[in-house]
């Protein structure tokens, strides 16, 4: 069984998964909301046209590490490019949003009755 951590390294640097690793994300609560998070972000990213920045998969992952190593002091640097990978992630979901408002908005334009 491998850990959390490899699995979730994984996911963020986009490799394919084993059918024991899928079996284990899809029952490990520490793993599912990571691997849900993950897929919403590139999804959006992706949508966007955009490429995820080099490093970005690192940054996240650092940050992740640092949550889970609790027994370690917390340096507040380290979360400074989680937050900003986080923020750049937020943003873009925004920016999907209003797309897609946009969109449905023009669309009752020209098909809506008045
Ligand atoms: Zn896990």
């Amino acid at each position: 069984m491998r850990s959390c951590n490899e699995v979730q390294e994984k996911i963020a640097r986009g490799e394919s998964l084993s059918d024991d690793e899928r079996a284990h994300t899809t029952a490990c609560a520490s793993c599912a909301p990571m691997i849900a998070d993950f897929s919403l972000l590139e999804a959006a990213l992706s949508t966007l046209g955009t490429a995820v920045p080099d490093g970005f998969a690192d940054r996240v992952m650092a940050g992740v590490a640092a949550e889970g190593a609790a027994a370690a002091p917390r340096t507040p640097r380290r979360w400074v490019p989680l937050t900003l990978a986080y923020g750049a992630g937020v943003l873009a979901v925004l920016n999907v949003a209003g797309f897609l408002a946009s969109v449905f908005q023009a669309s009752v334009a020209f098909g809506g009755t008045p």
